[in-house]
C-alpha cells in the first residue's frame, strides 16, 4: 500500500543523477476544476516548477492527457518538454511538435467519432465533447448522472464503430486509438532518453487518475526504483509507492527536492 514519502525518501530521490521529474496537471499539480478550460496551475507551483528545472542535472516534463500546446500554456514552460494526449503528442524544448506514429492513422476516425459525440451528446446539460485530435474526451461531471447509461452507451458505440479504445477517468470518458501508447509508455521513454537508469532511480512521476495507473504499473514492473506518486486519499487503490494528499502537497514536494540541491 502506498504511503507518505518521508523526508528520507525525498532525500534518497534528491541524490540521483540524473533526476527526472515527470508531471501529470489535472488533479496533480492544478486543483481540478469544473470545467477543463477552467483548470489552472497556481503561480506559486509554476515558481516551483521553474526553479526545479534549474537545478543541476535535473529535468521537469509534463505527462498530460491535454494537448500538448493547450498543457504548455498552463505550465508556462518554455523550454520544458511537454508530452501531451497520454504519450501520443509531444512539444520538444524548441517548439517543434512530433507525433507518435502509431497513433496518427487515426486521426480521420477521432474527428468523425468527436463530430458525432458532439451532435449526439453536446445538447445533454453538463456534457461536454472535447476533441483533443489525437484522443477525445467526453466530460460529465456537470450532467445529471440519471443520462449516464444513454451516454455510455453512445459512446461506446461509436468507439466500436470508428475502431477507437474507450477508456474512463474522473467523470470522462475518453476516446483513444488502440495503439500501446499511453502514459506508461511515456514514462518509460523518457526515463531513456534523459539517461536515468533503467532501475528507475531518480525518476519521480506523480499523477491523480487513473490514466497515471498506466504509468504507476508500468514503472513498478519496469522501473521498480522510480518514485511514484500518487495524488490523492491514502486509501486509494494504487500501483503507485507513494500518495500524497492533493495539487498543494506536490506543490512543496517540488519545492522541497529543488531545495534539495
Ligand atoms: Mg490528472
Amino acid at each position: 500500500m502506498a504511503r507518505p514519502p518521508s523526508a528520507d525518501d525525498l532525500a534518497a530521490l534528491a541524490d540521483a543523477s540524473p533526476l527526472v521529474v515527470l508531471l501529470d496537471i489535472d488533479g496533480t499539480l492544478a486543483p481540478i476544476a469544473p470545467r477543463p478550460e477552467d483548470a489552472r496551475v497556481p503561480a506559486e507551483t509554476r515558481a516551483a516548477l521553474r526553479r526545479l528545472a534549474t537545478r543541476r542535472d535535473t529535468v521537469v516534463a509534463i505527462l498530460t492527457g491535454r494537448v500538448a500546446s493547450d498543457a504548455r500554456g498552463m505550465v508556462d514552460a518554455d523550454g520544458m518538454l511537454v508530452v501531451g494526449n497520454h504519450g501520443a503528442e509531444r512539444i520538444e524544448p524548441d517548439g517543434s511538435v512530433r507525433v507518435d506514429e502509431a497513433v496518427a492513422p487515426f486521426e480521420a476516425a477521432l474527428a468523425r467519432a468527436a463530430a458525432e459525440l458532439t451532435e449526439r451528446l453536446a445538447p445533454i446539460p453538463g456534457v461536454l465533447v472535447e476533441f483533443k485530435r489525437w484522443s477525445l474526451a467526453v466530460h460529465y461531471r456537470l450532467a445529471d448522472h440519471a443520462r449516464l447509461p444513454h451516454i455510455t452507451s453512445v459512446v461506446s458505440e461509436v468507439a466500436s464503430r470508428e475502431g477507437l479504445r474507450r477508456g474512463e477517468g474522473k467523470e470522462v470518458f475518453e476516446l483513444r486509438p488502440p495503439a500501446d501508447v499511453n502514459k506508461g509508455t511515456a514514462a518509460l521513454a523518457l526515463l531513456r532518453r534523459f539517461g536515468a537508469p533503467a532501475s528507475g532511480r531518480g525518476v519521480l512521476f506523480a499523477g491523480d487518475d487513473v490514466t497515471d495507473e498506466d504509468a504507476f504499473r508500468r514503472l513498478a514492473a519496469e522501473a521498480p526504483e522510480a518514485f511514484t506518486v500518487r495524488v490523492g486519499p491514502p486509501d486509494a487503490e494504487t500501483a503507485a509507492r507513494f500518495v500524497v494528499d492533493d495539487p498543494a502537497a506536490v506543490r512543496v514536494l517540488l519545492e522541497r527536492l529543488a531545495s534539495l540541491g
